[in-house]
């Protein structure tokens, strides 16, 4: 990028994240919660480290990448920059097993554990480098095919277990909604919510997260108690319209 278009691009990024917080404060006055309790994690995963940087400048404190590969071009083009040492990265995409030890360490927290075998295997590898992982445990609530994750049933089955293992802290639980359809989106979200509390009473454990809402239905998700937003287009892309 030239100067100009760095400038230009950084204003937009700012006005962009203003006009985020404004809607992210609305959502929070419709359903009675405080913006302080939900957290934007930029997702990052389609832009390079000098977009990266630069939302840095406009505000954003924490980011999101799907990929392994990815995080580490990320982690090591922000290295050149120390004003970003207090930088958060958090891992939002399936993860195979053989990527693990890329991660670990790297990231404040792992959105996506999406089997028993994923956790598993976070916390062998967590637990040799004594390390205690930060997970949510990814529920496919719609029930899509398309999606990965445990079903409502399955992670109920599993908790007790996944919450036993060592090297691994369960935070919370994180979905993803159907595409283009707002109340079946508000059912995916509610229907997380009602799940968490379910798991919550039966097993004593606090899980404070729920990593929902994306750029197309964040303010959704906050009406229905997310605390962390993964917003990738609505940040970082021009054309996005935010509604
Ligand atoms: C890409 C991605 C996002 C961001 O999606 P947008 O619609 O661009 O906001 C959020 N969560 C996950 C898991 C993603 O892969």
């Amino acid at each position: 990028m030239t100067h100009e278009e760095r400038e230009a691009y950084l204003s937009f990024l700012r006005e962009r994240r203003e006009a985020i917080l404004s809607r992210v404060g609305d959502a929070c006055a419709r359903s009675g919660r405080r913006p302080e309790d939900v957290g934007i994690i930029a997702v990052s995963k389609t832009v390079g480290v000098d977009e990266v940087v630069l939302a840095w400048q406009a505000g954003y404190r924490a980011f999101g990448e799907n990929r392994p590969q990815e995080l580490k071009r990320k982690l090591e083009g922000v290295a050149g920059h120390p004003e970003m040492a207090g930088v958060r990265f958090d891992m939002i995409g399936n993860l195979q097993v053989n990527k693990i030890n890329q991660v670990l360490g790297n990231v404040a927290l792992i959105h996506s554990v999406s089997s028993e075998h994923l956790a598993q295997a976070i916390s062998k590898r967590a637990f040799a480098r004594e390390l205690r992982a930060p997970v949510l445990l990814e529920v496919n609530v719609s029930g899509e095919e398309s999606k990965s994750g445990f079903s409502p049933d399955e992670v109920r089955g599993v908790f007790e277990s996944i919450l036993a293992l060592p090297g691994i802290d369960v935070r919370g639980l994180m979905t993803m909604a159907p595409k283009g359809d707002e109340s079946r989106a508000r059912s995916t979200f509610s229907g997380l919510r009602e799940l968490r509390d379910d798991l919550r009473d039966a097993f004593g454990a606090p899980l404070e997260e729920l990593s929902c809402g994306m750029s197309d239905d964040f303010q959704i998700a906050i009406e229905e108690g997310s605390t962390l937003v993964r917003l990738g287009r609505t940040v970082f892309n021009q054309g996005y319209v935010l509604k």
